[in-house]
């Protein structure tokens, strides 16, 4: 199953942490703050974290205990 930009649709790698393409993310944030997230998401996940891109907009709180 591809998954595919939120955005645009365009298909983006099964691997990507975001649910948008770089394209899309670059345009709605910014090249600086879409690194920043995608380098956020990638130290989210290499945690063991599974981090959904809702994190990104409003926030929301997360209870974990
Ligand atoms: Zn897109």
């Amino acid at each position: 199953m591809a998954k595919k930009c939120i955005y645009c649709k365009a298909e983006i790698p099964d691997e990507s942490v975001i649910d948008f393409c770089s394209r899309c993310g670059k345009g709605v944030w910014g090249e600086k703050m879409f690194n920043t997230i995608i380098k956020n998401m990638e130290e989210a996940r290499s945690k063991g974290d599974l981090v959904s891109t809702n994190l990104i907009g409003p926030p929301k709180e997360i209870s974990r205990v």
